[in-house]
């Protein structure tokens, strides 16, 4: 299945194209139609799968296509990963699936200094990549609103329960608007996960590789 026959625009399939991508990976066929049409999902992908372009891809797509693209610069998808290595990387993804397109992409994560990153959230963004821990202090100093928030993801969100973030995400779920899409991926599912997968999820389509 190639990225052009799941609706995606000429920018991203430049993009994936200039990344060496030609056909999806099987987290990629099975996750991105269900996510293109605005569905939760709750995903079973270990990294190296491709996951990240299974659920960025399609945000970027939904962002373009949504008719509220150039009106201002609110966070529309907020992707939540938890260390800073992951985040970055993250952020390196999209910023190079989202290379022909309008849309700006940051990274907020600990162990570097605030002001940095407030400055760079008050320019502008479309796409937060953030540690969970990170995002409610830049909250907290009202450095960032998450009030347009229209895609979620908690990208290895077992490993964000095992990190003891589990309060953090509950509290920056309560801080989205209600009606927003989530895509769940987790290499694992413990019984913890049901809680957060409750919590997070509207009639999810699940997808395992
Ligand atoms: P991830 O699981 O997201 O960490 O991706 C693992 C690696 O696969 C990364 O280096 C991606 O750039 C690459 N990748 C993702 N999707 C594809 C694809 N459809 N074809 C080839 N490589 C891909």
């Amino acid at each position: 299945m190639s990225f052009a026959s799941q609706g995606f625009g000429p920018e991203i399939v430049r993009a994936v194209t200039e990344c060496g991508y030609d056909k999806m990976t099987p987290v990629q066929r099975k996750a991105i139609p269900a996510a293109r049409k605005g569905r939760d999902i709750l995903a079973n992908a270990q990294t190296g799968t491709g996951k990240t372009a299974a659920f960025a891809l399609p945000i970027l797509q939904q962002l373009l296509d949504s008719p509220k693209q150039r009106q201002g610069r609110q966070i529309r998808a907020l992707i939540l990963a938890p260390t800073r290595e992951l985040a970055a990387q993250i952020a390196t993804n999209c910023r190079d699936y989202a290379r022909y397109t309008p849309l700006t992409v940051e990274a907020v994560y600990g162990g570097t200094k605030m002001a940095g990153q407030a400055e760079r959230l008050k320019g502008g963004v479309d796409i937060l990549v953030a540690t969970p821990g990170r995002l409610l202090e830049h909250v907290a100093e009202n450095n960032v609103s998450l009030s347009q928030v229209a895609h979620l993801v908690l990208d290895e969100a077992d490993r964000m329960l095992d990190m003891g973030f589990a309060g953090e995400l509950k509290r920056i779920i309560a801080l989205v608007p209600p009606k927003h899409q989530t895509l769940l991926f987790s290499a694992t599912y413990p019984p913890k996960m049901k809680q957060l997968a409750t919590q997070s999820l509207t009639h999810p389509v699940v997808v395992s590789v």
